[in-house]
C-alpha cells in the first residue's frame, strides 16, 4: 500500500511538473521577437488592442506583472474621463532607464507619448515602467478628447502634464505626501510657480527643481477642478480651445487663487 502511495504521488509530482512546464512555454511561446524597425531588440506579444515590446531579459512574471498592470491602469484612467474603451491599437514600449530612452526619445527623459503618423509605426508610448499609467493617460486624452476638437488648438501643458499627474501622483517626487499636501508645502514656503513661468511650463527653464514643482502644481490644480466641477468641464477645457474663463466662469488666475484662499482656509482650521 505504501509503494503503491509513493508511485502514485511519484506520478502526479511528474504530471504536475510537465504541466507547469508547458504552463511557462506557451506563455513563452506567445512572445516572440519583434521585427519593428528599432524595436529589435524587443520581444513582443500582443494582448487585445495592445502590444507589448520589452526587454527579452525580463522574466515571463515580470511580463505578465507588466500586462496585467497596463490594463488595470487603463480601466482607471479611462474611469477617470468617464471614457468607456479604447478601441485604437497602442504599441507599449518599456525601456530599462532613461538612458535608454535616449534612443526613443533624444533625450534622458522619463516618458514619451505618440499618435501614429508617417514617421511613428503605431500609437505609441514609450516608458520606463515607473511613469506607465502617466504616459497611458496621455495617450488616452490625445486617443479620445483630441480628435474631438474643433481647431488645431495646442494645450498649455500644465493642463496636458496636470491631467497625466492627477492620474498618477505616485509617479511624481512627493516623499510620501498626498499631491494636495506637496502643493500646500510648496504654498506655504512660497515656491508655486507664478501663472506666467506656469502656463510657458514645461519650457521655462533648466531649473529641474522649478519643473518638479511644476509638474506637482498642474496636477493639484488639475485634481481642484475636477473634484469641484467634475471631468466634463475639463474636457469641455480640452476641447473648447482652452478657454478657461468660458468654461469656469472666472479666469485661470482666480481660480487658483480661489483653491488657494480655500487651502489656507482647511489647513489652518486644522492647525
Ligand atoms: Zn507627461
Amino acid at each position: 500500500m505504501k509503494s503503491i502511495m509513493k508511485k502514485y504521488k511519484l506520478v502526479l509530482f511528474l504530471s504536475l511538473l510537465i504541466y507547469s512546464c508547458n504552463v511557462v512555454s506557451q506563455d513563452d511561446n506567445d512572445w516572440s521577437q519583434s521585427t519593428i524597425t528599432n524595436l529589435e531588440d524587443k520581444i513582443t506579444k500582443t494582448e487585445g488592442t495592445i502590444r507589448y515590446f520589452v526587454d527579452p531579459k525580463m522574466s515571463i512574471i515580470e511580463r505578465n506583472n507588466l500586462i496585467e498592470m497596463a490594463a488595470e491602469y487603463m480601466k482607471q484612467n479611462l474611469m477617470l474621463i468617464e471614457e468607456s474603451y479604447l478601441r485604437d491599437s497602442v504599441y507599449i514600449v518599456l525601456v530599462r532607464d532613461k538612458d535608454e530612452m535616449i534612443k526613443y526619445a533624444g533625450g534622458r527623459i522619463s516618458g514619451i507619448s505618440m499618435l501614429k503618423d508617417y514617421y511613428v509605426p503605431e500609437n505609441m508610448i514609450c516608458c520606463i515602467p515607473k511613469v506607465l499609467k502617466h504616459e497611458l493617460m496621455h495617450i488616452l486624452v490625445l486617443l479620445k478628447w483630441d480628435p474631438l476638437i474643433k481647431k488645431d488648438v495646442k494645450h498649455p501643458d500644465w493642463l496636458t502634464e496636470g491631467l497625466a499627474v492627477y492620474a498618477d501622483p505616485k509617479a511624481e517626487d512627493l516623499a510620501d505626501l498626498t499631491l494636495e499636501e506637496k502643493y500646500v508645502y510648496f504654498y506655504q514656503n512660497n515656491k508655486l510657480l507664478k501663472l506666467d513661468l506656469l502656463t510657458k511650463f514645461p519650457s521655462i527653464s533648466d531649473d529641474p527643481t522649478q519643473i518638479k514643482i511644476a509638474y506637482i502644481q498642474s496636477g493639484y490644480i488639475v485634481q481642484s477642478l475636477v473634484e469641484r466641477y467634475g471631468i466634463q468641464k475639463l474636457k469641455e477645457l480640452w476641447i473648447g480651445n482652452s478657454d478657461f474663463e468660458g468654461i469656469y466662469g472666472i479666469c485661470l488666475e482666480d481660480m487658483i487663487q480661489k483653491i488657494d484662499e480655500e487651502l489656507d482656509q482647511k489647513f489652518n482650521r486644522e492647525d
